[in-house]
């Protein structure tokens, strides 16, 4: 093309743009001005934040600040370089170790995010003439990963093992077969059947990769996770979590092997090409890991409130296809009133994210509703109130709402 003739940067991304808004997808940032703790202020006004993965209150524990405060003292306000050159300090080789001990696993290494950790994870294990087999529903992370392997990659329906059986006997030729899933879904909320998808990946000589990203500090006792909690921890080859959900801090790590761990420092670009864990992030990471073990009446109380919110929710004839986790899915169907729901819980004080394709498939809008353990029983009960008038009056212009909502 003629250089003459080309759009410049700005009238071709406005295109893009417009688009976007057109479909009802239009994405904004909103300024949190307060900690999440977990009521907000959010442009000047108060609101009740449902819709953080602070789902222990750790990101606000003292003991987590504290930590984090004096890693930061101590160690410095960065790591400074990759892990593979002098950023390896010894918060962090503390925290793996803990991590380890904490998953019954050899070894763990610490990632700057779950992003890097999933994407590093997926394209060393993996390459050209290998098969990954993901969940449908598996995170964008898990997806890019897969993507950047070169290997080829079949997706089986969501938590549908005779879909998985059948994938796995149809590419019996393929190389190394590595299985994923996440433990909960993140915006469903739902369990996948770890189980059975470890006896079929075992049948098959296939490994399983597991992402805790929501499991984590939630399920299992102490807190490891949903894999621990069903006595499945030899049967996962490769263990993910996140520690800036749950753990309320920054990160990510994975576990299992030495031989495993030792081959990601050797192969994963996204932990040799990248500076590492903050001190003060691993430092708060432990010890929310600490509050964990020693509190593990936090996931309790927290998963026997989302689940009675969840069943009454449906009772009032909305739609929640299961009540298993700390997430809450209320489908509403298209985007718009999806939106125009969130913004009506705003106005009386709720924050609850609507979540739109592409995050989830076409037609399955909804608001995500995600509990912490230090809302009130109170708090929930006026939004269990509040969803039940949004999310069932249609007497609004959904349309209409829903633009305004998008650009006040
Ligand atoms: C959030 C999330 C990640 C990414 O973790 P970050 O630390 O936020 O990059 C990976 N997998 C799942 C399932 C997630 O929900």
């Amino acid at each position: 093309m003629p250089a003459g003739s080309r759009p410049s940067l700005d009238d071709a991304l406005g295109r893009d743009l417009a688009e976007v808004e057109a479909a009802g997808l239009w994405r904004e940032l909103r300024e949190i001005e307060s900690a999440q703790d977990p009521s907000v202020v959010l442009r000047g006004r108060e609101v009740l934040l449902f819709c953080s993965n602070n789902y222990l209150g750790l990101a606000c524990h003292p003991e987590v600040v504290e930590a984090a405060r004096l890693a930061t003292a101590r160690w410095g306000a960065s790591s400074v370089s990759s892990r593979l050159v002098s950023g390896h300090m010894t918060v962090h080789a503390e925290l793996e170790d803990k991590i380890a001990r904490w998953k019954n696993q050899e070894a763990a290494l610490v990632f700057s995010t779950g992003y890097q950790a999933n994407i590093g994870v997926i394209s060393s294990l993996t390459g050209p003439g290998d098969l990954i087999v993901s969940d449908e529903l598996n995170h964008a992370s898990i997806i890019d990963g897969a993507r950047l392997s070169k290997a080829a990659t079949v997706v089986y329906r969501h938590n549908d093992l005779e879909d998985l059986e059948r994938v796995l006997c149809e590419n019996r030729g393929a190389g190394r077969v590595l299985v994923v899933t996440e433990s909960v879904f993140s915006m469903d909320g739902d369990l996948a059947p770890l189980a059975d998808i470890s006896k079929a990946c075992r049948l098959h000589g296939a490994w399983l990769m597991v992402d805790e990203a929501h499991g984590a500090g939630v399920f299992g006792k102490r807190g490891a996770g949903l894999v621990q909690e069903l006595g499945l921890e030899s049967q996962v080859q490769v263990h993910m979590g996140t520690l800036g959900k749950a753990l309320g801090s920054f990160g990510a790590y994975v576990t299992g092997s030495r031989t495993l761990v030792d081959l990601l420092v050797n192969k994963a670009r996204s932990i040799i090409y990248t500076t590492a864990l903050p001190p003060s992030a691993a430092a708060a990471a432990l010890a929310a890991i600490q509050v964990v073990e020693r509190e593990p009446q936090r996931a309790a109380g927290l998963l026997a409130r989302a689940t009675s919110l969840a069943l009454a929710l449906r009772d009032a004839g909305l739609e929640v296809p299961n009540a298993d986790s700390q997430i809450i899915p209320v489908l509403l169907g298209d985007a718009a009133r999806a939106v125009a729901t969130a913004d009506k819980l705003r106005a009386r004080g709720f924050y609850v994210a609507a979540i739109r394709p592409p995050t989830v498939a076409r037609g399955t809008s909804r608001l995500r509703v995600s509990l912490m353990a230090t809302h009130t029983s109170q708090e929930i009960n006026s939004l269990r109130d509040a969803i039940i008038d949004c999310a069932l009056d249609d007497s609004a212009d959904t349309n209409t709402a829903a633009k305004n909502g998008a650009r006040a």
